[in-house]
């Protein structure tokens, strides 16, 4: 029998819209650097665009830097917009693609198909955030994120996807920054997982298929993320809220090293 590949193990920070002042976002990564600069896993700290430059020099492995989105084009009249090529110029390795706060705002599969296309080009690694609004007991839910993922990886090579990586959130789970997002189980979480992987087996094969690290998101916090990762076999984690806050994302990242 074919051996399982190594799988990464990852841990990566959404600031959305966070914090208002260049400083603050200083701060926060200069607190990261102190309790975390030994961690033995890749930790992804993603700012709104505005503060990459503020702090690009702080960051050393183990950290690296992402946005939470880039524009399909590589250039052009859209307004508002980042190119992939802009985000890479300060310093962003990692780019958060197809999150559900941007498909609310109209995103569609075919535009994270193209994004995650520009961000591979631009030698960035894309996070493709997948994963249902609710449950049904029909199971739909799973034919629904199956296609978000065949869509998203439309025209990406086997040796592109292993450059990749895939973040289940799962819609209801997802805090609005108050606390209240329900939390999956580690079953849930582990399901979905399997099934993912099954569709990344079908479309790339078993070695390429399963080296893809597949990422939970949605109300991770240190409360639950010793019991994520030991039950839900995952690979790491996408956070949001918790992010911001130093005590509870290093918490988080140490539950994911004692699940190397
Ligand atoms: C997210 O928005 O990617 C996320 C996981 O948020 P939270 O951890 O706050 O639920």
């Amino acid at each position: 029998m074919k051996q399982v590949p190594a799988r990464t193990r990852i841990v990566v920070g959404n600031w959305k819209m966070n914090p208002v002042a260049g400083g603050d976002a200083k701060k926060i990564v200069a607190t990261l650097k102190k309790k975390l600069q030994r961690a033995s896993v890749p930790v992804v700290v993603v700012p709104p665009a505005i503060h990459l430059e503020v702090v690009r020099s702080l960051v050393k492995k183990p950290f690296s830097l992402g946005v939470q989105d880039v524009h399909q084009a590589e250039k052009g009249a859209f307004t508002g917009s980042i190119s992939a090529a802009m985000a890479y110029g300060y310093g962003a390795r990692y780019a958060i693609l197809g999150h559900s706060e941007r498909r609310r705002a109209g995103e569609t599969n075919d535009d994270v198909g193209e994004k995650v296309r520009v961000t591979l080009g631009q030698g960035m690694t894309p996070i493709i955030c997948v994963g249902e609004t609710e449950r049904d007991h029909a199971g739909r839910f799973y034919s629904f994120v199956e296609t978000e993922i065949r869509e998203a990886l439309r025209g990406v090579s086997r040796a592109q996807v292993a450059n990749v990586i895939v973040a289940y959130e799962p819609v209801w789970a997802i805090s609005t920054g108050d606390g209240r997002g329900q939390t999956a189980t580690p079953e849930h979480a582990h399901e979905m997982k399997l099934f993912i992987q099954k569709v990344l087996v079908a479309l790339y094969g078993r070695t390429i298929g399963l080296r893809v690290p597949v990422l939970y998101g949605g109300s991770v916090n240190p409360g639950n993320a010793e019991e994520l990762m030991a039950h839900g076999d995952i690979d790491g984690f996408l956070v949001g809220g918790a992010s911001l806050k130093p005590d509870e994302f290093t918490t988080i990242v140490r539950a994911v090293e004692a699940h190397k």
